[in-house]
């Protein structure tokens, strides 16, 4: 009896290995082309460290002209949710992130390198676990959970390093024919692998974005196949980044540590290693200690968060690739309008240390990313985010579509567009008083410095009738303001106000506040001449004389 016997009685009927190395070819690609690739479980749920992975999957790929990978990772089904997939797939497309090869919905799967679901892939795992068996690479392992315990508090009690290896691995060297007579008497086993590492030798590995980094070698029997027959995770990213022809493993640095045995894996297995880059994990300030960012405690930390708060989807990837590459701000300020398809990105621009995710720049980024939409996309967009989200708000947008693109392109496609959105939920305010029912409802007049009834009354009653005309142009417009302030004891110009202002009761700005106030409630607001422009005539008046009234 020998391994032959052992492999193929545990493996009857899997292939020989070479079956699939033909199947699945070295690629055809540019040199420098880089086959990358997201690998999340079905869970349903991106979390916003698995996005800004993904984003940089999704553009290495492209700026190489290699291949973008959507690879499900659903080996523990306990995990699974109903359409865990399909989600995964919409939640990437709403970021525009679409793979080239992979799954593209929850059953349908596009490229030649497929099954691209973990759990389809079962004969694979199978004939690579026999190739290592044959090896003497790979072996049964009886273990009883209750085996596991006791070794586990053996060595804890003798302060010993836990795990399953050298002489605590109990059935590393057990005698082929008596696992043969277990596994025929029907013993239950899993398949573990056989290391060749010692922990007092050191490996040295150059991470693509972590630079050199040194571990001792792995030497523990980590379980390849479980008893549910899949493979663990170890196993299956050896398996399928070689035979996907995976160039980059780009992936979160929680798994730094596993290098040593990804590394042993693949030279077992007889395969090249691809590069590995390790990204920061994206932390939170809490309270002045970084802590990971968490999606237990942090709303932030699932995508979805993004989507129900509306801020759009370009700014969240705009500001990930922000923390993600040291020097996307300066292009950014080089290039402001180029699209960030246009930005290359450097894993060796990556940084090290992890991020601090910050709400205030993401919605500052969001701000300026909005204030380069024309008013029709911004009307699209608020009314698809309210559809979901705001009903009211949907209605409003619905029923006055010409309207409402008026009122957002107030202060828009100009040279310094306004920038107060940062996101959907933040326009029924911004947007409420241009509509006369909800005008009709605020009453909190936010007046400043001219705040006594009287002369406020008597400002806009001199206005409507000696100074207002709907057609003047903005030059005229203002220039009758000025005549107002005068008229009433204001000085015309801000400056000459400054240089003395215990001459004046105030200046042209306070005047032109009260109409401000009067016509909108707030005190800020853009371009007060567009707002009256879009208001038009009969509303101005109505609202100036009924307030007047009050
Ligand atoms: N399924 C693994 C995870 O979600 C993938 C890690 C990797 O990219 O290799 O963490």
């Amino acid at each position: 009896m020998d391994f032959n016997d052992l492999a193929d009685l545990i493996f009857p009927n899997a292939k020989e290995i070479s079956y699939y190395e033909e199947k699945y070819p070295e690629r055809n690609l540019n040199e420098g082309a880089m086959v990358t690739r997201f690998a999340p479980s079905p869970t349903g749920f991106i979390h916003i460290g698995g996005l800004f992975g993904s984003i940089i999957d999704r553009k290495l790929a492209q700026q190489s002209k290699g291949v973008f990978i959507l690879r499900i990772e659903d080996t523990d089904q306990k995990r699974e949710i109903e359409n865990g997939v399909s989600q995964i797939v919409d939640g990437l497309k709403a970021f525009d992130i679409v793979p080239d090869e992979g799954m593209i919905s929850e059953n349908e799967e596009i490229g030649d390198y497929g099954p691209y679901k973990q759990s389809e892939r079962k004969d694979i795992y199978e004939a690579y676990a026999k190739h290592l068996i044959k090896q003497g690479l790979a072996y049964p392992c009886f273990c009883t959970p209750e085996e596991l315990e006791e070794i586990r508090a053996k060595q804890e009690s003798a302060k010993i390093r836990p795990g399953y290896y050298g002489v605590w691995a109990k059935y590393r060297n057990f005698p082929i024919d008596e696992a043969i007579q277990k596994i025929k008497d029907g013993v239950p086993y899993i398949i573990r692998f056989k290391s060749q590492g010692r922990e007092d030798r050191r490996i040295k590995h150059k991470d693509s974005i972590k630079g050199n980094i040194e571990f001792p070698e792995n030497d523990q029997d980590i379980v390849i196949i479980k008893a549910d027959g899949l493979p663990t995770y170890h196993f299956a990213h050896a398996v399928d980044d070689h035979l996907m022809r995976v160039t980059h493993v780009i992936r979160g640095d929680e798994w730094v540590s596993s290098l040593p045995l990804h590394l042993e894996l693949f030279r077992a297995l007889g395969f090249k290693p691809p590069k590995y880059a390790h990204t920061a994990t994206i932390m939170k300030d809490d309270n002045g200690s970084k802590r990971k960012i968490s999606k237990r405690k942090d709303p932030e930390a699932a995508v979805s968060f993004y989507h129900e708060q509306g801020i759009p989807s370009d700014a969240v990837v705009e500001y990930l690739l922000n923390i993600a590459n040291s020097n996307f701000e300066p292009w950014r300020r080089a290039n402001p309008d180029k699209s960030i398809s246009e930005f290359e990105l450097q894993l060796n621009k990556m940084s090290v240390s992890g991020a601090v995710f910050d709400m205030v720049k993401l919605l500052d980024v969001s701000k300026n990313v909005i204030s380069k939409y024309s008013a029709e996309k911004i009307y699209d967009e608020t009314l698809k985010w309210a559809s979901k989200y705001d009903k009211e708000l949907e209605k409003l947008l619905s029923d006055n579509k010409d309207y409402s693109i008026k009122v957002l392109n107030i202060e828009r496609g100009k040279a310094k567009p306004r920038k107060d959105i940062s996101k959907w939920s933040d326009v029924k305010e911004i947007i409420r008083y241009m509509y006369e029912e909800e005008y009709n409802k605020m009453n909190d007049y936010e007046f400043q410095k001219i705040d006594d009834k009287e002369e406020i009354k008597d400002i806009l009653n001199s206005y409507i009738e000696n100074y207002f005309d709907i057609n003047d142009d903005k030059d005229t417009w203002f220039n009758k303001i000025k005549d107002l302030s005068e008229h009433k004891g204001y000085v015309r110009e801000v400056k000459e106000y400054k240089q003395e202002p215990e001459k004046y009761k105030g200046h042209v700005g306070d005047v032109s506040t009260v109409i401000r106030v009067a016509l909108t409630t707030k005190h800020n607001t853009p371009d007060l001449y567009e707002i009256m422009q879009v208001l038009g005539k009969e509303t101005v008046i109505k609202r100036l004389k009924n307030f007047i009234k009050r």
